[in-house]
């Protein structure tokens, strides 16, 4: 099945979705500028939308901070965050009662079945790995009696997993170009909802693209893989596909990817160094976008702004950004 791709005419509606974790680091800083500047230099606008689904993790103190953190870098958003918009609620932890509904439709039309499994017996079952490093799911509690479930529900509360049809998902991606997965094979039944009735990302994301009229996703590469469940859900729920640029991963100069456990490029270090212009025009030098690093705000760049400057293979950082 071919994706299609958001019509030229339509105006752009782009997001960053961050999750606040922790302090915002380069990494997020450069998918923030890439997401914000493409939306701009369109015409169009762009959404923050705040994915702490699971707020123990994401506390509201680390999206207020994420907040400031962009606005210092001079990133300003068009609704979401704080200031709403409307399409409000745009954190994620507060739009259960949305994702609870397209759960139940989801129900309705596709094979969606309590699933058992923890992460460790599908490890000692030796179920075989993505290319991602994930496990794809051997369909284990498919097809289980009512009986067996009720049983089971005693011992443990299931996650909800949605069966996928053996489909092929082709789409051609901004950066990255054509990608094509079969979905058993490449994917496998997903989670909808993890154990302790959380909503799952596959689900919360396409949700919130389709309801919020997304057309345009920036992300990191990592997760090109989900981009083909993702459109068959967005497909299955009746939304529109969005067209997709999935962007390079920054490395630091050894060639490893950043941690969010490196705090020296989070933004508590990087403001101590070096100024918002700065920080924006090293983004837009590795971006492809300028010929060196040198300071720059976001409106200059916007107003450069080309996808086809942006290179497609991972970055490694220089090392005078270790301040
Ligand atoms: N919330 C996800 C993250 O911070 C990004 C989700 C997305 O862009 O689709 O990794």
């Amino acid at each position: 099945m071919i994706s299609p791709a958001a019509t030229p005419m339509e105006p752009v509606i782009g997001r960053f979705a961050p999750t606040p974790s922790g302090r915002l680091h380069l990494g997020n800083i450069f998918c923030a500028l890439l997401a914000w500047a493409s939306a701009k230099s369109m015409g169009g606008k762009i959404i923050l939308r705040i994915e702490d689904l699971d707020l123990e993790r994401s506390p509201r103190a680390y999206a207020d901070q994420l907040e400031a953190d962009l606005q210092w870098l001079g990133l300003s958003f068009d609704e979401g965050g704080s200031a709403g918009g409307p399409c409000q609620p745009y954190y994620q932890s507060e739009r259960f009662s949305i994702y609870r509904s397209l759960f139940h439709q989801l129900e309705e039309t596709a094979e969606v079945y309590p699933c058992f499994c923890s992460r460790a017996s599908l490890h000692a079952a030796s179920a075989p790995h993505l290319s991602d490093g994930r496990i794809l799911y051997p369909g284990t509690c498919r097809g289980l009696s009512p009986e067996t479930i009720q049983e089971k529900r005693r011992v443990r509360p299931p996650a909800d997993r949605i069966r996928v049809p053996d489909e092929t998902i082709s789409f051609t991606d901004g950066v990255q170009g054509r990608t094509s997965a079969r979905l058993p094979l490449d994917c496998g039944d997903f989670v909808l909802r993890r154990a302790d009735g959380v909503y799952a990302y596959q689900l919360a994301v396409v949700a919130d693209d389709g309801l919020m009229g997304v057309n345009q996703v920036v992300r990191g590469r990592d997760l090109l893989e989900s981009t083909p469940v993702q459109i068959w859900l967005f497909q299955k729920l009746g939304f529109s596909v969005p067209q997709f640029f999935h962007i390079p991963l920054l490395l630091d100069p050894e060639g490893n990817r950043l941690s969010k456990r490196d705090k020296s490029l989070d933004l508590t270090a990087l403001k101590q160094n070096f100024l918002p212009e700065e920080i924006i025009g090293l983004l837009a030098f590795l971006a492809g976008q300028i010929p060196k690093w040198e300071g720059m705000t976001p409106g200059e760049l916007m107003g450069i702004f080309q996808w086809d400057r942006v290179p497609m293979k991972d970055i490694r950082l220089p090392k005078k950004i270790y301040g």
